[in-house]
């Protein structure tokens, strides 16, 4: 715990704060926000601002009782890009009840609970997500295309890489906010960047990329740039992930940490578990129609259920770097989901395939047989979800359920689309 009232309060006053957000995401991990003049500050942290959730992710439905926003008085912010007299600082918020029982079916719960759920087991999870976005331009209208004249490729510098100074900005931004870099860079595709955190708990971590959004987007509007994480905007080149590295501590050690460099019994099962439970998942680690147009070969993206020491573009990555704990890398989320989610399900995922004490399968070689691949589109990923019963477990059946519905509905109405290519390919010949 960093702060308690009285040194909010106190800081509100010193900093010259204005006006003060209340944030929370909605079911898919978007950033929402009431805003208050600092004066009702005392009503924010009694917990007396309401919000209507039956509006925003149709999970609570009419009637339901009234939900409450509860600042989280650690995640305390000043964002520094709006005005440095009358400052504006935010809460992220828990959602509550009038008794102030946290809401099942917020995103944020869900990942506290799978957390404690490790803790009852001794465990706390660690994971460090890289993200990575495109800068493209924006039209005369200040709307945003997927037009870059940047030509620059990975690890490339200025004056190629016209990103460089918006990138650099984002980082200031965020170190003001407390973020601890690790390091950027300019990653495979033209105009596609990446900022790496450090290791934190999960909850933190997921606080942190989903304010880190924000940031980017924010900070780029500002160099007239439009930050894009969209899984997969441009066909022929590379789409965006956010790969997630995982430790696992038990005692202050690292469990996957084995002999000799190796990968611990432990973290062998808690690799089998996220293999075993892939499928049934990845409709919320991918939650886009455009998340499986990434999943392909040929674009530094996985498309099967394999792993590897070695190789660079299995779904699953176990590497011991210098000076570095042993770290499990899952490749295949991306940005688009609600890290709160995902963050859960693949820790639930481990800790079970641990309980069970699951085999992993055999480490990717080229002659390797068998492997299936990862769900192709987000239709078979909902078909896969409905029958796995650990998003349920983790998510609760009303979350579950409104994300279902919500996502069945989006896949429909794509369905439904005729095509531009369908009308090229089939419209002549047929
Ligand atoms: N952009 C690639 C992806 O879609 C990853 C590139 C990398 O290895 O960082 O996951
Ligand atoms: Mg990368
Ligand atoms: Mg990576």
């Amino acid at each position: 715990e960093r702060y308690n009232k009285a040194e909010i309060l106190r800081r509100v006053e010193e900093e010259d704060v204005e006006f003060i957000r209340l944030q929370f995401t909605d079911m898919f991990g978007m950033i929402k926000n009431i805003a208050v003049p600092s004066s009702r500050l005392v009503k924010v942290m009694e917990n007396r601002y309401s919000i209507d959730l039956a509006s925003l992710d149709e999970i609570a439905r009419e009637g339901e009782e009234e939900l409450y926003l509860k600042p989280d008085l650690d995640t305390f912010t000043i964002l520094p890009w709006r005005p440095q007299h009358g400052k504006v600082a935010r809460f992220l918020c828990d959602v509550c009840r009038e008794d102030g029982s946290e809401y099942e079916a917020s995103p944020r719960r869900v990942l506290k609970r799978a957390v404690e759920h490790a803790a009852t087991m001794g465990y706390t999870f660690q994971v460090n997500p890289e993200c990575e976005f495109f800068l493209f331009h924006t039209d005369e209208n200040g709307m945003p295309t997927t037009l870059t004249h940047e030509k620059a490729g990975y690890l490339d510098t200025s004056p190629i890489d016209l990103g460089e100074n918006t990138r650099r900005d984002i980082i200031l931004t965020l170190e003001e906010m407390g973020y601890e870099i690790d390091s950027s860079h300019h990653e495979i595709a033209s105009a596609q960047h990446e900022i790496d955190f450090t290791f934190e708990d999960a909850l933190a971590a997921a606080d942190k990329v989903t304010t880190f959004k924000m940031v980017v987007r924010t900070i780029a509007k500002r160099y007239g740039l439009h930050a894009t994480f969209m899984p997969k905007p441009l066909q022929e080149m590379n789409g965006s992930g956010m790969h997630l590295n995982m430790q696992l501590y038990k005692d202050g050690r690292n469990v996957f940490e084995g002999e000799d460099g190796n990968l611990s019994r432990e973290g062998e099962a808690f690799l089998a578990g996220i293999c075993e439970h892939i499928d049934g998942i990845t409709a919320i680690l991918n939650p886009l129609v455009n998340s499986y147009k990434r999943l392909v070969p040929g674009f530094a993206a996985p498309s099967n259920v394999d792993w590897s020491k070695k190789h660079k573009n299995t779904l699953l990555r176990v590497a011991k770097r210098k000076f570095q704990s042993m770290t499990m890398e899952l490749r295949s989320p991306d940005a688009a989901s609600n890290p709160y989610l995902v963050f859960a399900l693949c820790l639930e995922a481990g800790l079970d395939g641990i309980q069970r004490e699951l085999k992993a399968p055999e480490e990717f070689s080229k002659d390797i047989r068998g492997i299936r691949t990862l769900p192709r589109n987000l239709g078979e990923a909902l078909d896969k979800m409905k029958k796995e019963p650990l998003v349920a477990e983790v998510l609760g059946d009303v979350y579950v359920d409104a994300y279902r519905r919500a996502k069945e509905k989006e896949w429909t109405k794509y369905q439904s689309q005729i095509t531009k290519w369908e009308i090229e390919n089939y419209l002549y010949l047929i």
